[in-house]
């Protein structure tokens, strides 16, 4: 609930809105804002601390509503989820950012790789490999630019049949992130049997880093187990200076949050990646 109150002012009145409206009213509207271009996605930069290069971003979703104005992720992804639209959703979103990676390319950019978050739902249910290489072909994308974020949650459910289906996404040679790590209890044992090539540290560990010596230990040893399994670990919602060079002596340099940039659109993305950060 928490980022909510952070820099939209629109969505605690649009929070009223959303209770009066009710989750069928809600879900007729999700349904609606497919069909009619009401939905786009956002880019937040992951920068390599050390370096100060944009080593890929992250793609958010945006729902423009035409009578309630912007509402956020946290908002709608939920009933979603639970309506199970997500999966349409979820298609549409990975198309997007597939069609805009091709527009980068186009353009003659460096194109970023692009993350794209999965839920739960999508994972398990959307026939999501089918759904990943339909996207990346109908785009010519080249598969090392796309990025999929799983939250660990997902695992909890089937293990073994989270753990086949990675293994197809990792055949088609994307690559695979667990989100928001480090809040969704799950064991260590099954991190050792999942093929993901990424780690990223939830923005409630990189809030009390600086001041809590309890996070600071939590935030090394994710570090640790990444360096130990062959994974990537990026920090997300890094906010201050403080944090960035913390992290950075604690080892993990790759980060994401508001200190380096908010999500934005894709031409200020461009922008950011013909002036690297920092310079
Ligand atoms: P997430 O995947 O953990 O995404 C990061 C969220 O943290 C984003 O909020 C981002 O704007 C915010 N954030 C980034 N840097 C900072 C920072 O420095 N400080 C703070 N306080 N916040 C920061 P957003 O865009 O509202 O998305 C919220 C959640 O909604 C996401 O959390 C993700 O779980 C979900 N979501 C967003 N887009 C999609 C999507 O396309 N598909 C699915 N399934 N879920 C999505
Ligand atoms: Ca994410
Ligand atoms: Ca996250
Ligand atoms: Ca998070």
């Amino acid at each position: 609930r928490q980022a909510k109150a952070l820099g939209h002012g629109l969505m605690s009145a649009y929070n009223h809105a959303l209770g009066r409206l009710g989750h069928r009213a809600l879900e007729h509207d999700l349904r609606a804002a497919i069909a009619t271009d009401q939905l786009y996605l956002v880019y937040q930069p992951k920068i390599d601390f050390d370096s100060g290069d944009l080593v890929g971003c992250e793609a958010l979703l945006r729902w423009r509503h035409p009578s309630l104005g912007l509402v956020a992720p946290c908002d709608f992804i939920p009933v979603a989820e639970e309506s199970g639209i997500i999966v349409q959703l979820g298609r549409w979103t990975l198309d997007e950012a597939c069609r805009q990676i091709r527009r980068w390319l186009d353009a003659g950019e460096v194109a970023p790789s692009v993350a794209v978050n999965l839920s739960p739902r999508q994972f398990l249910h959307g026939d999501i490999v089918e759904g990943v290489r339909a996207s990346l072909a109908a785009h010519g994308i080249p598969a090392g630019l796309l990025e999929l974020e799983l939250t660990e949650t997902v695992a909890v459910r089937d293990i073994d049949r989270v753990i086949a289906i990675m293994h197809e996404l990792k055949r088609l040679h994307v690559s695979l992130s667990i989100d928001d790590f480090g809040t969704g209890f799950s064991s260590l044992s099954y991190l050792m049997r999942l093929p993901v090539d990424q780690l990223k540290i939830d923005r409630s560990f990189i809030s009390h880093l600086v001041t809590d010596q309890r996070a600071q230990a939590l935030v090394k040893g994710v570090i640790d187990i990444g360096d130990g399994l062959g994974m990537r670990v990026i920090a997300e919602g890094v906010e201050t200076p403080a944090q960035a060079s913390l992290l950075s002596v604690l080892g993990c340099s790759v980060m994401q949050g508001y200190f380096f940039g908010r999500p934005m659109s894709p031409d200020q993305l461009e922008e950011a990646l013909r002036v690297p950060a920092g310079k």
